[in-house]
């Protein structure tokens, strides 16, 4: 298995001077690192992307986009599309976040037409289920999470283009994250679940765990059989959090 992939998702937060810095911050602290035993991955804003990916270039900390549309390009206002992501520098981009399948509807079709156009680019496209907490307390956690992997992974995936990220709706910004049995329970899921879908690229694919990752929890939550990488929120928006969380992966 490839090394741990820890990515931040900054969501909607950060100017251009405090997102540039903090970018610097994690280049130099990776660029000081000899052999680290994980990829780092951040995740600004589309308005940061472009200063940021100047920032760190060489220093191997990799930059990545929230979202993406469908299409290549066009009359799309207020779109972005993997293209001008990777135009950018962006190796990975987010697909099917639970604030954008809340916030804008996104179904999980239209979550793998966006993973296919971001695959398409060259972009790794990190694909984000999970389940609701309602979902969960029916005992139905395993049955969304398989469904969502079937509908919302395009059919060209392979290790190398696509990462999955575990997110229990629930557990993101909450504080509140599931134990290591269930996270590792769903993970072996996701992994039956990508083997029915792509039998020969199942065992390499990544799968991220997200929600509430914290350096407090970090180390157990990535010591977790099928977990490859954490997805993290609020604590990617702290150097020093982040970094930890990082190294936390190293076991
Ligand atoms: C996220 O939104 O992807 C996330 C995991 O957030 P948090 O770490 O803040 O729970």
């Amino acid at each position: 298995m490839a090394r741990k992939l820890i990515a931040g998702n900054w969501k909607m937060n950060l100017l251009r001077n405090e997102g540039t810095a903090l970018a610097r911050d994690l280049a130099l602290r990776l660029a000081r690192t000899v052999d680290p035993a994980f990829d780092l991955l951040i995740c600004p804003p589309a308005t940061l992307i472009a200063p940021i990916a100047d920032a760190v270039q060489g220093s191997g900390l990799l930059v990545g986009g929230q979202d993406c549309h469908t299409a290549r390009d066009g009359a799309h206002t207020g779109d972005i599309s993997a293209r001008m992501l990777a135009d950018l520098g962006c190796s990975h981009v987010i697909v099917g976040h639970s604030e954008r399948r809340q916030d804008h509807g996104e179904i999980d079709l239209v979550v793998a037409e966006k993973a296919a156009a971001a695959q398409a680019e060259g972009l790794v496209a990190i694909i984000c289920i999970g389940e609701t907490e309602a979902e969960r307390d029916q005992g139905r956690a395993l049955q969304v999470c398989s469904r969502q992997i079937a509908g919302s992974l395009p059919r060209g995936a392979t290790a190398e283009n696509t990462v999955i990220a575990y997110e229990p709706v629930w557990a993101i910004g909450t504080g509140r994250t599931p134990t290591a049995a269930d996270v590792a329970e769903v993970h072996a899921q996701i992994r039956a679940a990508l083997g029915a879908r792509v039998p020969s690229e199942a065992a390499g694919i990544r799968i991220l765990y997200g929600g509430s990752v914290k350096p407090g929890n970090a180390a157990e939550l990535l010591a977790v059989p099928n977990v490859d990488g954490a997805l993290v929120g609020g604590a990617s928006l702290k150097a020093d959090d982040f970094w930890a969380i990082a190294e936390a992966s190293a076991g």
